[in-house]
């Protein structure tokens, strides 16, 4: 494996310099700390939300494995105040951290000493050298496609831009510290269609996965997970006749994975019967992390949930048609190629694409698509979902849209 580095240890800042680095961080951190304000916590939920706001209306800047130390101040009405860096914080909800002893400093800023990138099987490895796991953001762009890191309460040794011409994901690394303790590295790509990434943190070091791009231009062999919404004691949307959300998503998703199968490719279901995926008692949000959780396969290509939508009764009559949505960058062209393949498919109205932040979206592991194939509420549509043509209709659609996206993933026109 060709290992290579952007700062090499022998480039990095002298020991003498670490060490007044080392030091000018430890006073700086003490010296901010107002008595009794600022604290450190540590993300304890599954993902933990970090949000420009102090309440669950607001964006989130990022979301949190656990195990991340993070300054904070308050708590102030069940949110705590987190001083990212002088340009930026973040509020956090009380019940998704741990808080530590108010006696603790605040995590000490850490320096970035060195950033180097390995070719794997999966795909491109960058190795980030930071002694402590810090809060951080991932964005994809598209033109031109890059990942975007930003390290919170991190220090560049050194910056600039390094190239690697012979790694397959990214030809060029730019290192840049946009503010004290808010370090950004832009990782420029060769390909358009990114497949997704993973980070993690452990032993000293950042690890980010780049998964390398699609091959093969086919459905042969694409591990496509499918969520068919709801389950169990939540049925979705019912009809007026009765007909269970749950239940028809399930029938399409079924349906998908015969076909699936049938051209090559792998499905996995997150459930198969009329149950939740979680264990346990139900919950709405532990039912979402349960599914969110199952998905997250690391040989996974795709996640496809299926789901049927539905209006409030005054509505039900005119408001039919089909949605699809998504929120990372790299599910934008899957979500429009499936949107026209289920229209066609199924003859519904096309009404809309849509950026939405759900909880099985936001994760940037692949590529993730919810749809909703038509609606429950609507009389006609609901008649029609009784009809086994309805989710084998809906399946074909499905099918051939990913078979699309796949072929042009992989740049075959
Ligand atoms: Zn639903």
């Amino acid at each position: 494996m060709k290992v290579n580095r952007v700062y090499t240890r022998g480039e990095g800042p002298s020991t003498m310099m670490r060490l007044s680095i080392g030091i000018a961080a430890a006073l700086l951190a003490t010296s901010m700390v107002p008595v009794d304000a600022t604290r450190a916590v540590v993300t304890a939920d599954p993902r933990t939300d970090l949000r420009v706001g102090p309440g669950t209306e607001y964006n989130r800047i990022t979301v949190l494995p656990p195990g991340i130390t993070l300054p904070a101040e308050g708590p102030e009405e069940d949110f705590y105040r987190v001083p990212l860096n002088p340009l930026l914080h973040g509020w956090v909800a009380q019940d998704q951290v741990r808080a530590l002893d108010p006696s603790q400093p605040p995590p000490a800023v850490q320096p970035l000493r060195d950033i180097s990138v390995q070719g794997t099987d999966q795909g491109t490895v960058a190795t980030l050298n930071i002694p402590e796991p810090v809060p951080f953001r991932v964005r994809q762009r598209i033109q031109p496609p890059a990942l975007i890191l930003d390290l919170f309460g991190v220090r560049l040794a050194r910056y600039g831009v390094r190239q690697f011409p012979s790694d397959l994901a990214t030809s060029t690394i730019e290192a840049e510290q946009i503010a004290d303790g808010w370090a950004q590295i832009t990782f420029h790509l060769n390909f358009d269609q990114q497949r997704g990434w993973r980070v993690v943190q452990q032993d000293g070091s950042l690890r980010l996965l780049i998964r390398r791009p699609y091959e093969g231009g086919s459905l042969a062999g694409k591990v496509i997970v499918i969520d068919p919404g709801h389950g169990g004691p939540d049925s979705g949307a019912v009809g007026p006749t009765g007909v269970r959300e749950s239940d028809v998503n399930l029938r399409v998703a079924r349906e998908l994975a015969a076909i699936l199968q049938q051209r090559g490719a792998v499905p996995r279901m997150l459930r198969t019967g009329d149950t939740t995926v979680g264990e346990g008692p139900y919950s709405r949000r532990g039912e979402l992390e349960a599914r969110l959780a199952a998905s997250e396969q690391p040989d996974a290509d795709f996640f496809l949930s299926i789901h049927n939508n539905a209006v409030g009764s005054g509505r039900a009559a005119t408001v039919q048609g089909t949605e699809t949505y998504y929120w990372t960058p790299m599910s934008a062209l899957p979500a429009r190629i499936l949107q026209d393949h289920q229209c066609a498919a199924l003859g519904t109205h096309n009404r809309f694409i849509s950026w939405r932040p759900f909880y099985v979206l936001r994760h940037g592991d692949m590529p993730r698509v919810l749809v909703e194939c038509a609606f429950v509420s609507n009389p006609a549509e609901e008649q029609r979902m009784k009809s086994e043509e309805f989710a084998r209709a809906a399946a074909l659609g499905l099918a051939d849209g990913l078979e699309e996206f796949f072929r042009r993933a992989a740049g075959e026109r």
